[in-house]
């Protein structure tokens, strides 16, 4: 069966907002390290996957042994009515390395499971279904993650149970309050948060969600220390701040852990999925033990947390500890960071080059000015590809490539990727 016949079928029985990348579609058969095949036989280096789904790299012997002793012994699964020695030994080194106070750590399936677990959580503390979130944001797909994902083009329905006001300040290159230096800008969102709050709440909000570096939003990046300054200003009011750290987590911005750490402080929420698992579902909620268990009813997760997914996440943070895969993400972060800056300016699109360690968006605009260019954001897409590297797509406005390759990238890797970004990068401004 040939793709296009997949494709065909995949249109009449899935639904028509499943996004999916390419003029023609890739379907992925194989996979090692940092390297797809598809059912052509092409092979591609995969720029996209480290935070998607596989943090360190695909077809991994420690993480697959793991999954395979398992397997080996005969229980995929029980049930979290029962105990599960991979679960909890997890979730002791998650709440350690979470440096939260006294934490507690719940497991789930996925990125909207967590959030929504740690909505009912903050609602439920605060005794309020008030919610700040940020502009730009995305935090997932169900009836309560969709009402504070801040971007139209994802939040299919605005009849969410959650009242929610968004504040500015996770994305400053395209900031209302014009082009204002790191301190400026920081006094200019905390000034808006104040005002929100004063404005479209009753006061009693129950908590803020931030991404430290939005994701779906084209890895906006803003200043290191606004997330303490908003703290500070949710602290008076007893409101709790959840940091949704599904792309921002396990040390992928290189120069800390968790991407809140760059903000000086902890804040008392934390959500995380997607790479952890290194490909298997796995997500979670870390919170101070006092908000963990602030529920008064019973409560199971089938699935969160499986032996099989715990086994792979457990292997992956082991391995991504052991291997210094954060300091990986620092080095090799900041040779895309200055190269992709400097090959920025030979061109007249490239606004804006931005991110942390292997995170990295490139912003591309209409020559000359900020105007958002989709088009040569697609164009990008198809031109890497065709030169065998995936990247991923995003923004706003659907014009940043954004960039997450798995963290045990090497360096010829990732000179590999910049000759490829600066060949299609030429090409988009071409044609
Ligand atoms: N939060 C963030 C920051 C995300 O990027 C995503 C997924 N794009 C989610 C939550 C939702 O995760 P999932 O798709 O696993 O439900």
């Amino acid at each position: 069966m040939t793709e296009s016949d997949l494709l065909a079928r995949h249109r009449a029985v899935m639904p028509d907002w499943l996004a999916l990348y390419y003029s023609e579609p890739l379907e992925i058969v194989s996979a090692h390290g940092r390297h797809v095949t598809d059912s052509r036989g092409r092979t591609y280096l995969d720029f996209f996957a480290g935070i998607l789904t596989n943090a360190i790299g695909y077809d991994v012997a420690e993480i697959s042994d793991a999954i395979r002793r398992q397997l080996d012994s005969g229980v995929l699964h029980t049930s979290t009515l029962y105990l599960i020695r991979k679960q909890v030994e997890l979730a002791e080194q998650i709440a350690e390395l979470s440096g939260i106070p006294d934490a507690k750590v719940f497991f789930t399936n996925s990125g909207t499971e967590a959030n929504e677990t740690a909505l009912l959580l903050a609602t439920q503390y605060r005794r309020s279904n008030q919610i700040l979130a940020l502009r730009n944001s995305y935090h997932g797909r169900a009836f309560g993650t969709v009402g504070i994902t801040g971007n139209r083009g994802w939040s299919a329905s605005s009849l969410s149970p959650v009242k929610v006001s968004y504040v500015h300040g996770g994305y400053p290159y395209r900031s209302p309050f014009g082009h204002l230096s790191g301190e400026d800008y920081i006094a200019a969102c905390a000034d808006d948060l104040r005002d929100v709050l004063q404005t479209t709440t009753s006061g009693d909000v129950a908590a803020m969600i931030v991404e430290p570096i939005q994701g779906v939003g084209g890895f906006a990046t803003p200043p290191d220390g606004l997330f303490a300054s908003f703290k500070e200003i949710l602290d008076e009011h007893g409101i709790l701040l959840i940091s949704d750290e599904v792309q921002t987590g396990w040390g992928r911005t290189g120069e800390h852990f968790w991407g809140m750490d760059a903000h000086g402080m902890k804040p008392d929420i934390m959500t995380f999925a997607k790479g952890v698992g290194n490909g298997l579902a796995i997500g979670g909620v870390i919170a101070r033990g006092e908000v963990m268990d602030c529920l008064r009813a019973n409560s199971i997760s089938t699935f969160g947390g499986n032996p099989v997914a715990t086994a792979a996440a457990k292997a992956t943070v082991d391995y991504l500890l052991a291997n210094d895969l954060q300091g990986n993400a620092a080095k090799l972060g900041d040779r895309l960071l200055s190269g992709l800056r400097e090959l920025g300016q030979g061109t007249g699109i490239v606004g804006d080059v931005r991110g942390k360690g292997l995170m990295i968006g490139v912003e591309l605009v209409r020559p000359g000015g900020r105007e958002p260019n989709p088009p040569a954001a697609a164009a990008v897409l198809e031109e890497t590809r065709s030169r065998g590297l995936l990247v991923g797509k995003g923004g706003l406005h659907n014009n940043v490539i954004r960039l997450a390759p798995p963290m045990t990238l090497t360096a010829d890797e990732a000179g590999q990727a910049l000759e490829i970004l600066g060949e299609a990068i030429t090409a988009a401004d071409g044609s």
